[in-house]
Parts: C-alpha cells; structure tokens; sequence
C-alpha cells in the first residue's frame, strides 16, 4: 500500500502524473446520437448512479490528491436535476479549471447560471450544420436548439468554446470546411473526433463510416492555412492548429490514426461512481461501493484512489475493423 501521508500528486506505475479527472454525472440524455447510444436504451436506475452529494465528495478527493482540472460530463450533464448546483457546489473547490462538456440543449436557459458557477469553458457537440442531417445523427435533437445554446454561451463570456464533431464518412465528412468556418465565423474552436468503437451501436458498421483525421486535415487545408501549435503539454489527446486569419484553433483527436497514450494524464467517474483508469479498457475501482460502506471516510476514500492509480493500463485496445471490446457506450464512461 502506498503511504497516502507522502502523496501530494497522483503517479502511475508508468510514471504518469494523473490531474484531470473528467465525471459523467448521468447516462441519460435528450439525444441518441448514432454513433454514441442505440436507439432503444436501458439507462440505470437512480439508487445505482451516485448523489449529487457523492460526486462532490468524489471530486474534493481528487482535488486534496493534486487535481488540478474537473470536466463535468455525461450522458447529457445538463439533463440531470441540480447539474448547476453541483456545478456551483465544484466551483468552490481549489481547481485550476472546472470545465463542462455538453449537447447544447439546455444552454439557451442555463449558460449564464453555469458561467457564473465558475466554469470556465465548455466544449458543445455539433458534426452538422444541416437541420435534416441533425435529425438524422442525433435521432431526437432539434439544432435550431443547439445554436441558440451556442450563441448564449457565447454571451455568457466563457474564457474558451469549442466544437465537438464526431466525422462519419458518408454522414458529415463533406462537412469539414463548413463546419470549421462555423467556427472561426464565431471565434470559436473546434475539434475534429474519429469515432471510438465504445459500446454496441444498431444499424451500420463502424469501419464503413470510418474517416481518418489525417484526412479531414488534408480536406480542411484546401481552404484553410493551418500551423501546428507546440503541444500544450495538456497531456491530451488532441493535435492543436492554429486557423490562419482568425483566433480559432482546430484540433484533432485520433485515437486510431495516432496513439496519445504515452502522455494521459486523466481518470473517469462513470455515474455508478466506478473510477474508470482508461477509456478504452474495462479497468476500474468501484469507488461508491466504498463511500457507501464508509460514509464520511475521506482518508480510505483518497487511499483507495491512491492505489487505484497502479491499475492505469498502458495504452488503449481500439480497433475499428473488431467488434467492440469495449461494451459501455459513450455516454456512461464520461466522454
Ligand atoms: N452529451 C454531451 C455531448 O454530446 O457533448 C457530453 C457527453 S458525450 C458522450 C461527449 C463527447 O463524446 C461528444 O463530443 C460526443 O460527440 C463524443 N462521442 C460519443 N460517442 C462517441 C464515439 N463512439 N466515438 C467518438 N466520440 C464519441
Ligand atoms: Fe447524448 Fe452526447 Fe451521446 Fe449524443 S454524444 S447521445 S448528446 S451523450
């Protein structure tokens, strides 16, 4: 067992300095995006996912542990009751930053409210700007409603927004170029995601719709001129370039393409309170099973984090051409 009086930062077996941790607050959502959740979904039923209570007692752990940096995730953070009290709740931690991931639907009404919890920046979901194609890959969602909540949180004076989109060849690959002027239109940033074969999804094949990062850089650089920024040393999984002629910086996160496991910096909260070492293996330590035996016990709670970090694997196991080993969607591991 490692000395928890000598730990003032968290350290793999592979000397890996663990300060972000990302929590998925809920497995639910307004959304069922096609590359993200079936269609028909069983969620968890509510005495199984942890309090809102648990999480920040969760989150206090990590930070007494040296974390620096929260991102509040889901499933569709914002879906849950009291996300912003919870939000409010982190803002009062000694974090560097507290940062949120979110669809957008709720933004119109809650970007003011979570902007003044003390988030920082948000990254909004968006892989179309074409209302039909919307419809079609998040199944249920209105865009009309997401571009309202981008242009609230653009209003509400975040230090950064940024894009997310997911690129499916066949779906929105023609998009690219469109979809990055959406963003330096707005002065926002935007990442570019392959799609990770993360739990079992209905109707296609993933390798089919599979469309390489390198690939999308080479459509984007047609029109756009991009340099390569030096790498933040974020210890993400994100190459960064800078958009010529604007303040927009593209990136883009490739697990297949390129491997950025040699520099992760990160663990997961799943919302069953499982800490999740590595988003493309199963292991994990069942942090509720403990708060719950010993309520209140932040010493065993912080040991048991601290020990957890031995079982960090190396590398991730993604193969888009395999059927998924990995059977948790998206949405319950904290994207
Ligand atoms: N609901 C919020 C959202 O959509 O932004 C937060 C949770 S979502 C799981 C976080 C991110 O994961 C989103 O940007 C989404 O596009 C991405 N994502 C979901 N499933 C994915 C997959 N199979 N491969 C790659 N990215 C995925
Ligand atoms: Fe919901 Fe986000 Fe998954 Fe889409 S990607 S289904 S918005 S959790």
């Amino acid at each position: 067992m490692i000395n928890l009086q000598q730990q003032t930062q968290l350290t793999d077996r592979f000397g890996r300095v663990v300060n972000y941790l990302r929590v998925s607050i809920t497995d639910r959502c307004d959304f069922r995006c096609v590359y993200c959740m079936a269609e028909n979904m069983t969620f968890l039923p509510r005495r199984q996912i942890l309090s809102l209570e648990e999480i920040q007692f969760v989150c206090q752990a990590f930070t007494e542990l040296g974390v620096g940096k929260i991102r509040i995730t889901g499933g569709e953070p914002l879906v849950r009751q009291g996300a912003v009290g919870l939000l409010q709740a982190l803002g009062r931690l000694p974090l560097r930053e507290l940062v949120l991931t979110s669809n957008g639907s709720h933004l119109a009404q809650m970007a003011a409210d979570i902007k003044a919890a003390g988030v920082k920046r948000i990254n909004i979901s968006l892989d179309t700007l074409d209302p039909a194609k919307f419809k079609a890959l998040t199944r249920t969602g209105d865009i009309e409603q997401v571009l309202a909540g981008i242009n609230a949180a653009r209003h509400a004076g975040f230090e950064r927004l940024k894009i997310n989109a997911v690129i499916l060849k066949g779906r929105n690959h023609d998009e690219v170029c469109d979809l990055l002027q959406f963003a330096v239109d707005r002065g926002l940033d935007i990442s570019f995601i392959e799609e990770m074969p993360l739990g079992r999804i209905d109707g296609r094949s993933r390798s089919e719709n599979f469309y390489p990062g390198s690939q999308i850089r080479e459509d984007l650089q047609r029109r756009f001129k991009l340099t390569a920024l030096p790498e933040a040393g974020s210890g993400g999984p994100s190459v960064y370039y800078q958009v010529d002629g604007g303040h927009s910086r593209v990136g883009f996160i490739s697990p297949h393409s390129s491997n950025f496991c040699g520099s992760c910096n990160r663990v997961r909260l799943t919302p069953e309170g499982r800490l999740l070492l590595c988003l493309g293996n199963e292991d994990a330590v069942d942090l509720k099973a403990v708060i719950r035996a010993h309520p209140g016990d932040m010493h065993r709670l912080k040991q048991t984090i601290v020990n957890a970090m031995q079982f960090k694997p190396e590398k991730h196991e993604f193969d888009i051409h395999e059927q998924p080993v990995i059977l948790r969607h998206m949405s319950a591991t904290g994207g």
